[in-house]
């Protein structure tokens, strides 16, 4: 691609669509800048790959020219990838304290941490990152600390705004700063490249104290044990559940490991302090069920979650039944609903009450509304929109609220490379870009054979001959067929299968039995003509040629 010196571009590898796990880049000059490297979910469209990364193969081929990774909150669709993909960009990484507490966590588990540059920016500092000259922002979103990230170029000022939302009191940390934005607008901003998730919702946005008092009277009006379910990285929240535990007089409880991690970072960073230490699962049964309150990891649906395991009964310190109740203080995220309400179900079957935010005000949204985008286009007042983060549709609505305030709006896809100059904001060229599936460690592509085959296996099965010849191609003893995922060992079609099998590699003509190759190809053939059509599946098929 064309790399023209002194321009400034902006590349999105993985912020839309369906599934947004964030990872932009920019480019001044020759030097690139990376913002964000998160992971998403497949949910139910790739059930052979549950956690996808973005494709970082542009940027991996280029990271002698990539000065640094910028991280602008902890939420895994942001910084769940660096564990994973720092290894293929080897570059420092900038985070806020909290981030960083979380960020260490993660590559102590990848056993990387020694290996990587990790530099804690203040919340709202400024710093130089190779020709970048960066600021960061405070914004409220649904987790502490979140950034929006000035980048002062020659070019002109870009404002990345991160997730975001306008809160005046979010209870954890200090509102979006609007003065500060305002002043950047002043400064003239070349374009903001900004959030689209809520912005299809009118009105402004609700305020996490609202939450706050309405959890408050919700849980003092309930009796036996009360479980709350919200994202861990909610420390707001968390925060609000607590409060309101201690003033129904009920003590707290943490159950899964993500909450105990995030508790953890969270303190170390000075969050939670007004509120007491939590107890662990291990501690629950001490406590009388209407002095209870426990904050439970799996508002997802997620099935090896503790709320899942809890629904079924199998979990081992914690069981809820008839006169208890589950909050869901969590939104469901597309994809997410069938897993999510199959736990609902399960925690109905055995009398737990369950309260969503349809019954009851219990959740608001960490990120802008329509009202939010509208008041931060006249903050910061650029030239060009960038809508980034959301589905098609959230992103068409922002770039038609952008036209409605006379801004020009650009709409890009992933691999899109935006030129941002002052004369003229256009796409100039296409990179490579796509998805990984995480396969327990491996990065595997999506599009690849193995992913293909398991695709295969999962819907179809797999059938598989051994059969061992002797130097002139004759069969020796008798094939053994199996095809797990299509049959049983003992069902009498397999019986069948091995027979018609055995009976037809007999035939292969004498000229393919001295070739491997070609007697391999001829007992594939043969084997899918024994499986027939009466299954009506095309499983794959292998032959083991074994030559003594
Ligand atoms: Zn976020």
């Amino acid at each position: 691609m064309t790399e023209q010196n002194g321009d400034l571009a902006f590349l999105p590898l993985g912020g839309t669509g369906e599934i947004g796990m964030n990872l932009n880049l920019y480019r001044q000059g020759e030097t690139w800048l990376a913002i964000d490297c998160g992971i998403g979910f497949s949910g139910n469209d790739t059930p052979e790959a549950e956690i996808l990364v973005p494709d970082p193969v542009f940027i991996a081929e280029r990271r002698d020219q990539l000065a640094g990774l910028i991280i602008t909150h902890a939420h895994e669709d942001h910084i769940g990838a660096v564990a994973h993909l720092w290894p293929l960009l080897e570059c420092p990484v900038y985070v806020t304290p909290f981030a960083g507490a979380v960020l260490r966590r993660k590559l102590g588990e990848a056993r990387i941490l020694q290996d990587v540059p990790i530099h804690v920016i203040p919340c709202g500092g400024r710093f130089e990152v190779g020709p970048f000259d960066l600021e960061f922002i405070p914004v409220t979103h649904s987790v502490p600390e979140a950034q929006a990230v000035v980048l002062r170029t020659p070019s002109g000022v870009i404002v990345h705004t991160g997730d975001w939302k306008l809160d005046p009191t979010p209870l954890v940390g200090p509102p979006t700063d609007i003065v500060r934005l305002k002043e950047v607008g002043d400064e003239g901003v070349l374009a903001l490249v900004c959030d689209s998730t809520n912005v299809m919702s009118s009105g402004p946005s609700q305020s996490e104290a609202e939450v706050r008092r309405s959890m408050t009277s919700l849980i003092a009006s309930l009796k036996g044990r009360v479980a709350v379910t919200c994202f861990a990285s909610n420390v707001a929240r968390v925060e609000s559940i607590a409060m309101a535990a201690q003033a129904a007089g009920r003590t707290v409880v943490l159950v899964g490991r993500s909450l105990r991690n995030l508790d953890v970072a969270a303190r170390d960073c000075g969050y939670l302090s007004g509120v007491l230490p939590f107890l662990t699962e291990q501690e629950v049964n001490d406590l009388p069920d209407d002095q209870v309150v426990m904050i439970i990891t799996g508002s997802q649906g997620e099935p090896r979650s503790a709320l899942s395991r809890i629904s079924m009964d199998v979990h081992p310190s914690v069981s809820l039944g008839e006169g208890d109740t589950v909050i869901y203080s969590s939104r469901m995220i597309p994809g997410n609903e069938r897993a999510i309400m199959a736990v609902q179900d399960n925690l109905s079957r055995r009398g737990v009450r369950v309260i969503t935010d349809k019954e009851h005000f219990v959740h608001v949204s960490g990120h802008a509304t329509g009202d939010d985008v509208s008041m931060m286009y006249d903050l910061v007042r650029p030239r060009y929109a960038v809508p980034v983060h959301g589905e098609w549709r959230h992103l068409t609505a922002h770039a038609a609220l952008a036209q409605d305030k006379n801004i020009t709006p650009v709409l890009l896809e992933d691999g899109d490379v935006l030129r941002l100059a002052p004369e003229k904001v256009e796409v100039v060229d296409t990179a490579p870009s796509g998805r990984l599936a995480l396969d327990g460690g491996r990065l595997l592509p999506m599009d690849g054979g193995v992913l293909a085959a398991r695709r295969k296996m999962l819907f179809n099965g797999i059938i598989i001959a051994s059969v061992a010849i002797d130097d002139e191609g004759f069969v020796i003893g008798e094939p053994k067929v199996s095809a797990p995922g299509l049959l049983d060992a003992d069902d009498q079609e397999s019986v069948r299968v091995c027979e018609e099998f055995a009976s037809a590699i007999d035939m292969i003509p004498d000229e393919l039995r001295n070739d491997d190759k070609a007697f391999c190809d001829a007992a594939k053939t043969a084997l899918r003509r024994a499986l027939g059509r009466k299954l009506q599946k095309r499983p794959l098929v292998d032959v083991h040629v074994l030559r003594v």
